[in-house]
């Protein structure tokens, strides 16, 4: 449904009075692939470029280089009307549900927009699609929520307005952005829960973005993990979980403290230092002045390719389609065929 190949987002700094003054290179040459009925993670630190790339795929930013093929139709080059179809087939969760609804709109005119927007000129079958997306998201009674205004309703209530208006166009993406870190503890589970029944239920591809790695187990079959605007590791959940490998990857599973994470994890601490400037990316691998396995002359100077993980007792690949962009992992490739000394 959805394949992303070699995006690139670049904003452009501009000095007042000297002009062109470099770029913020927020995405820089990601690749992923993602079919209907398929939920994938996004996971990074703040500044990573994972908001970038969800606003990017919403098409709320135009690509700078590489491509996002949505069914067959290259969305960098919308506009006018078809840019206007491709976002009602593409629904967006925000982050913050009270900041992403009108306060002066009830909820019966929050859900009934997007469906003028599209052309729903009858009213009857506007108020069926309300009354149904609201049960489906359990918002009941509807007859005395529709009047209320958002400030009325609970925060867990309020994100389930957001996923019925983003549901209500019948679309074939979901894109949610950090959709349960604004909500109590007691609310996550549920709203998870819901958004993993509508994905089944509606066949939906989902784009779950987080910083937070202990939810992604509930919610996705793939998961990758980006760091200064580039994927480090994509896999599959189980297999990421299992076998974490990319050092970073490994700094933010511990710092997640699931008690899942069954590998013995080799980085133990969270790696000094902060991301590194998009302006100004390090040579080499961008993670290299933070990583404690960093090889000097080859880290700092080469960036490292996707490379298959192996399994921890064999040589077979672990999962299907793990890989890490590491040199270690070449490293562990090598020792394993006994070309190491
Ligand atoms: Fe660390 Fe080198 Fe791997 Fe980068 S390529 S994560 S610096 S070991």
């Amino acid at each position: 449904m959805l394949k992303v190949d070699d995006l690139h987002v670049w904003y452009e700094l501009k000095r007042f009075g000297l002009g062109h003054a470099g770029y913020v290179r927020a995405v820089d040459g990601v690749s992923f692939e993602l079919n209907a009925g398929e939920a994938m993670a996004c996971v990074g630190e703040s500044g990573c470029g994972k908001s970038s790339l969800m606003k990017t795929i919403l098409r709320l930013n135009k690509p700078t280089k590489g491509t996002i093929d949505f069914k067959g139709i290259n969305v960098g080059e919308l506009d006018g009307l078809d840019l206007r179809d491709y976002r009602s087939k593409v629904g967006f969760i925000q982050q913050d549900p009270f900041g992403a609804l009108a306060p002066f709109m009830t909820i019966q005119q929050i859900l009934e927009e997007p469906l003028i927007i599209n052309g729903f000129t009858n009213a009857a079958e506007r108020q069926s699609k309300i009354e149904t997306i609201m049960e489906e998201v359990k918002l009941t009674p509807v007859e005395e929520i529709l009047p209320k205004f958002p400030h009325m309703l609970s925060g867990g209530q309020q994100q389930r307005v957001v996923i019925a208006r983003a549901m209500i166009l019948e679309p074939d993406l979901l894109v949610a952005d950090e959709p349960v870190s604004m909500l109590d503890a007691s609310v996550r589970v549920e709203i998870l829960k819901l958004l993993r029944n509508l994905q089944e239920k509606h066949n939906l591809a989902v784009i779950y973005i987080t910083h937070d790695l202990s939810t992604v187990r509930y919610f996705s079959e793939y998961i990758f993990v980006m760091y200064a605007g580039q994927i480090v590791e994509f896999a599959p959940i189980k297999s990421l979980l299992e076998n974490p490998t990319h050092p970073y990857t490994q700094a933010l599973l511990e710092a997640s403290g699931d008690p899942d994470a069954k590998n013995a994890l080799e980085y133990k601490e969270i790696p000094p230092g902060e991301p590194p400037s998009l302006v100004n990316p390090p040579s080499g691998c961008r993670f290299h002045p933070r990583c404690k396995f960093a090889i000097k002359g080859k880290c700092d100077v080469d960036m490292p390719k996707p490379m298959p993980v192996v399994d921890g007792s064999n040589m077979a690949i672990t999962g299907n389609k793990h890989v890490a962009a590491c040199w270690l992992v070449e490293e562990e490739w090598k020792e394993r065929a006994g070309l190491t000394n």
